[in-house]
């Protein structure tokens, strides 16, 4: 088995009229990826430096550029998206993993994907070592920058914000973790790396995915939760929307343990959506919290149907 460690440079819009908005928000479009290719003994054995020409956003953005020192000019001579990912596939090969430093580049690379019609199918599976350093060896309840991680385990730090030197970078820090053990229980981890970020209790991913958010807020998985306390069931009610993806809701145990619930529904492309819940004990703060935006969220919906039905009766009144 071979560890793929990449990381990538994206280019971003310049404002947010002009942002690709389907099949998905294109928060960045790649103009780099990096990746080098580990061996079981986690020595490199390869590395690979694609060079991507953006088709959406064809101008570099002055903060990328700062920060990357990528000139509009240098794309030019760029490999499409297509055919970058064609070699980014031929270097992962059949028997790999991919590990970055953090989420953002795993889903900047599906958001891509979909941008350009390709499937991510091919994809192998992708772990987080932000996450296992973070929790393994700096034992932090936050994340790391990938300096950060070099300065603590006193490595020779190449130029970041170029993919490959990050790649090289996160290559380096790869040799203290204790990879493939990690990975066995990868997800129980990520569970609890999630709590140990969000201070929630519990955290729920939705297996399957639903229709829609209506569809996501109806289910009975969702709504209902084993309490972290004395693990009876327990069911969520008072459902209100926040803001974005952001529900919140409350209840309780038949224990009568009380919980507030962050809840999260990602966007719906058009292949429905999946959701998250973080579960937090309901104290007198939160439940304080919980009534604040209740009421906010009540008068919001009364000002909606009124509006609604002064549009109607002025419908009506139309000739
Ligand atoms: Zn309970």
């Amino acid at each position: 088995m071979h560890y793929i460690i990449f990381d990538m440079e994206w280019n971003q819009a310049f404002s947010a009229e002009k942002m690709v908005k389907h099949p998905v928000v294109l928060r960045g479009e790649i103009i780099q990826i990096g990746a080098v290719k580990l061996n079981e003994q986690k020595e490199v054995t390869d590395t690979c430096n694609l060079i991507i020409k953006p088709k959406f956003y064809k101008k570099m953005h002055w903060s990328v550029s700062k920060l990357t020192h990528i000139k509009t000019a240098d794309l030019k001579n760029g490999s499409s998206f297509a055919e970058a990912i064609l070699m980014f596939q031929k270097f992962i090969g059949d028997d790999s993993v991919l590990c970055t430093w953090g989420p953002d580049d795993m889903g900047m690379l599906w958001d891509n994907l979909r941008v350009h019609g390709i499937s991510a199918e091919w994809l192998p599976k992708s772990y987080d070592l932000q996450m296992i350093y973070d929790m393994e060896i700096a034992k932090i309840n936050r994340q790391a920058a990938l300096e950060e991680a070099m300065e603590f385990l006193n490595e020779e730090i190449l130029p970041s914000h170029d993919a490959l030197n990050d790649a090289l970078n996160t290559a380096r820090v790869c040799r203290y973790l204790n990879l493939p053990e990690v990975f066995e229980n990868y997800e129980q981890r990520e569970k609890e790396y999630e709590c140990r970020l969000t201070g929630a209790d519990e955290v729920y991913h939705s297996e399957q995915k639903y229709e829609n958010r209506d569809k996501a807020l109806e289910n009975e998985e969702l709504l209902s939760f084993i309490c972290p306390k004395c693990g009876e069931k327990g069911k969520l009610s008072g459902v209100i929307y926040q803001n974005e993806n952001k529900y919140l809701a409350v209840g309780t145990c038949a224990n009568k343990h009380g919980y507030m619930a962050r809840l999260r529904i990602s966007k719906d492309h058009g292949d429905g959506v999946y959701a998250v819940r973080y579960l937090y004990e309901l104290t007198e703060e939160r439940n304080e919290y919980y009534l604040a935006k209740k009421k906010r969220y009540d008068e919001k919906q009364k000002k909606f149907t009124e509006h609604l039905l002064a549009l109607k009766k002025q419908q009506r009144k139309a000739p």
